[in-house]
């Protein structure tokens, strides 16, 4: 299904123009308009999904391979020394249009340099303790 009023829905089927860098009959593979580094790409389904945990499963067993595929081109064409793959689910976590995608962001050895976490500190108890937590709703 697709949803009229989304705009990597009307990207993906092609209504809204865009630089794709490919294409199949799942996925339209584009440039993104806003790039974190030279090659930024954006992978999204044809159909709509609001994120990963509404993502059909036979299109998730494919969005992994494809991002190896496009990350392993951008460092033979665009001389990249790594990628990486991104994907944000939720304004909580800096999703800012909901239909999946996934994000192959080209990394150079001279930058640009991206914000990482910083790493905290936590007991070997809390560690069991939070996984404890997590696993009861699995
Ligand atoms: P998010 O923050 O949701 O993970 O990523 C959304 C991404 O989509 C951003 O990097 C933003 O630059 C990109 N983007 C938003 N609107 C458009 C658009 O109309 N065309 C393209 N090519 N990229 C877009
Ligand atoms: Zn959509």
């Amino acid at each position: 299904m697709t949803d009229d009023n989304c705009i990597f829905c009307r990207i993906a089927g092609g209504t809204i123009p865009s630089a794709t860098l490919y294409e199949d009959e799942q996925f339209r593979v584009i440039l993104d308009l806003g790039p974190a580094s030279r090659g930024h790409a954006l992978i999204l389904p044809k159909e709509h999904f609001e994120d990963v945990c509404q993502l059909d499963e036979g299109i998730a067993a494919k969005v992994l391979p494809l991002g190896a595929k496009i990350g392993a081109a951008m460092k033979k064409a665009l001389g990249c020394a790594g990628f990486n793959l991104v994907q944000n689910n939720g304004k909580a976590a800096g999703q800012t249009v909901s239909h999946f995608h996934m994000h192959v962001i080209p990394r150079y050895e001279d930058g640009p340099s991206m914000v990482s976490w910083i790493p905290g500190e936590i007991t070997s108890e809390e560690l069991e303790e939070v996984a404890e937590t997590i696993k009861k709703s699995l």
